[in-house]
């Protein structure tokens, strides 16, 4: 639109003015002087006043005009063609965009028929939605092809709505061509993660819930032992395959995927094939379209054969419970620790006896530390939990092939006894296996054997060994600290003719009656042996020679007087004593030797009578 000047050139407004006036009729006036002053200022205010409206128009026109401007540039320049139709469907009026869709001037558009520019098959559908938009349709909508010049297609939506005088349309060309080849893409990318997945092994499906036909993929088929035609397109021929028992949790979820409770189904069952047999399989799926109010329109997932999988993890359940079986038949109590030596695994044996010992909602100790078990079964003996950590330690750090308690560990509560073993299972997580053996028989033997060892069966007096081993310590202590020291060496008096006299046995009954009598003389910190036959030794620590005297003689005097009582007879027998007192002596044997010089000297001096000898 063109706008005419503004204001007019002053002499051509002074013209238009004169010809108003003239046809008017108004001639001039005759004035006076005031009035024609007064008329004179009234005409120099009332020009001033058209100066300033002038003024005021010529802005107002200039908005107007930037602003046509800027809507006439909107109207090119938007990203939507515009086109004016005629009734013949010829172009009568096109923005710069609608021409650029057919690819031609505007000029030359203008007369031109946009069916033209369609190629042959979809004119007649544009007549159409011409058509359908005059008979009534306000607006009507399609999607065509445009074809420009030089026949480069350009792939529109057209909004069509007629004119209100009907001598028309007015038509809006929206280019998708950018979403038809984005869709196009996305069809060749579908296609492609279908056939990689398939070719994986993995079958796919894809489920359009509006039609409800499933698409299988070939490998999904095959899976079953059918062909395509035989397994079609329908979801029943999927869900009528699952196993009866696996059926209704499929189902379930199946149904919490499509409400969009879950954002994935992942789902493993048995489906039976074509001849019959059954198949592990595990289908995964999403669904990936949902319409405006949520409804699922589309799903689809992969499908693969977990059979080989199952299979092996069968083969894993059933050597676990041999093993668990195998475990639970040994007597000794097994357990399995992790690396950071908290109980994962005990077999029968370990849960018995350990159950009472539990804390408290703990099955037998699962689930806790070892050491603490340990400690609680020991009732607090930190040593033995201390080699157990040091023996866990080095067998994690491969220092030991295993470790095994070298004294076994006692139980208060039971009174039972238990040796340890730690050994690696060497694997990645780096397990323990820790056995406990009841030893508490074996033990009671070895402590009766100790005692056999260490005590004379007959009399109940230290065995040689025994008291020459602690007298050899007294002795190490005395010298150590300077304290005084005697031993006495004690022999009994004609003990043969005892024997033939009244028997063996009432020889046997003398020398423990001899012992018993001996003991009750002697103080705690004392020591009596069996040195052989019916030779003793007493060791009298912190003991001098006054000391030593007066207690041997009182032993010679307590055995004079307490005959034996054998068989309705009394046995009196005496005893010879030969004393020795520690002097310059560094081990015991040299000190016994003295008081044996000693005893000798006793013997000869006539028996029941006590020698002390001197050392050099
Ligand atoms: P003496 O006064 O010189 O010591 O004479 P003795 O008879 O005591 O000495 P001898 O060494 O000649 O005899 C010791 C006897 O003690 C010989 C042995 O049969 C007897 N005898 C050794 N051990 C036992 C034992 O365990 N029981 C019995 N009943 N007799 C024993
Ligand atoms: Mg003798
Ligand atoms: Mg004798």
């Amino acid at each position: 639109m063109v706008f005419r000047k503004n204001p007019l050139e002053p002499d051509e407004l002074r013209h238009l003015a004169l010809e108003r006036l003239r046809v008017k009729g108004v001639g001039p006036t005759a004035l006076d002087l005031p009035s024609a002053q007064r008329l004179f200022e009234e005409l120099e205010i009332h020009q001033i006043e058209l100066e300033l409206q002038n003024e005021h128009l010529s802005h107002a026109r200039a908005h107007l005009e930037a602003a046509l401007n800027q809507s006439t540039e909107l109207y090119d320049f938007s990203p939507v063609g515009n086109l004016l139709l005629d009734s013949e469907g010829s172009i009568i009026k096109v923005n710069l965009s609608g021409a650029q869709m057919l690819g031609a001037e505007r000029a030359r558009l203008l007369g031109r028929k946009l069916g033209l520019y369609l190629p042959e098959a979809e004119r007649l559908v544009f007549n159409d939605l011409l058509s359908r938009s005059k008979s009534g349709d306000d607006l009507v909508a399609g999607e065509l092809t445009l074809l420009n010049s030089h026949s480069v297609a350009t792939h529109v939506q057209i909004n069509i709505a007629p004119l209100s005088d009907e001598s028309g349309w007015q038509i809006v060309l929206v280019d998708i061509s950018e979403r038809r080849r984005m869709e196009a893409q996305l069809r060749l990318s579908e296609e492609r993660w279908k056939l990689a997945l398939d070719a994986t092994g993995d079958g796919v499906w894809d489920w359009n819930l509006s039609t409800d036909a499933v698409l299988f993929s070939k490998r999904f088929i095959e899976l079953h032992g059918d062909t395509d035609i035989e397994f079609g397109h329908r979801k029943e021929e999927w869900f009528g395959r699952i196993h009866p028992e696996d059926k209704p949790p499929v189902m379930v979820a199946m149904q919490a995927c499509l409400l969009g409770e879950r954002a994935l189904i992942s789902a493993e069952y048995r489906v039976r094939c074509k001849d019959g047999s059954w198949k592990w399989v595990l289908a995964r799926g999403a669904v990936i379209a949902r319409s405006e109010d949520r409804k699922p329109l589309r799903m689809i997932g992969t499908y693969v054969d977990i059979s080989s999988r199952k299979a092996a993890e069968e083969a894993v359940r059933l050597a676990a419970n041999f093993q668990q079986a195998v475990f639970d038949s040994l007597s000794a109590q097994v357990a399995v620790l992790d690396r950071l030596g908290v109980l994962i695994q005990t077999n029968q044996a370990w849960r018995t006896y350990a159950q009472p010992f539990a804390e408290m909602g703990t099955q037998a100790g699962l689930g806790e530390p070892y050491l603490d078990v340990l400690l609680r079964l020991t009732q607090g003996e930190q040593g033995v939990v201390q080699r157990a950590r040091d023996g866990m330690a080095f067998v994690l750090a491969g220092e030991m092939a295993s470790f095994q308690l070298q004294q076994p560990f006692f139980v208060p509560s039971d009174q039972h006894w238990f040796s340890m073993k730690i050994t690696p299972v060497r694997d990645v997580q780096e397990r323990l296996l820790v056995s406990h053996e009841d030893v508490t028989s074996l033990k009671a033997a070895e402590l009766a054997s100790t005692n056999l060892a260490n005590v004379d069966a007959l009399t109940g007096a230290l065995s040689r060994l025994n008291f020459l081993n602690l007298a050899e310590q007294e002795l190490q202590r005395s010298t150590r600290y300077g304290l005084p020291l005697m031993v006495l060496m004690m022999d009994l008096d004609h003990f043969k003719q005892i024997n033939d006299r009244f028997g063996h046995a009432a020889g046997d009954a003398v020398l423990k009656r001899f012992v018993q009598t001996v003991s009750d003389v002697l103080r705690e910190s004392d020591l009596m042996g069996r040195l052989g036959g019916e030779e003793f030794a007493v060791l009298l620590p912190n003991t001098m020679v006054e000391g030593g005297r007066a207690l041997a003689q009182r032993i010679i005097d307590s055995v004079q007087s307490s005959p034996v009582p054998v068989n309705h007879q009394w046995v009196v027998y005496t005893v010879s004593i030969g004393a020795g007192c520690l002097s310059s002596e560094n081990c015991f044997s040299s000190l016994l030797g003295v008081a044996d010089m000693a005893l000798y000297r006793a013997k000869n001096g006539g028996r029941n009578r006590l020698e002390i000898g001197m050392g050099d």
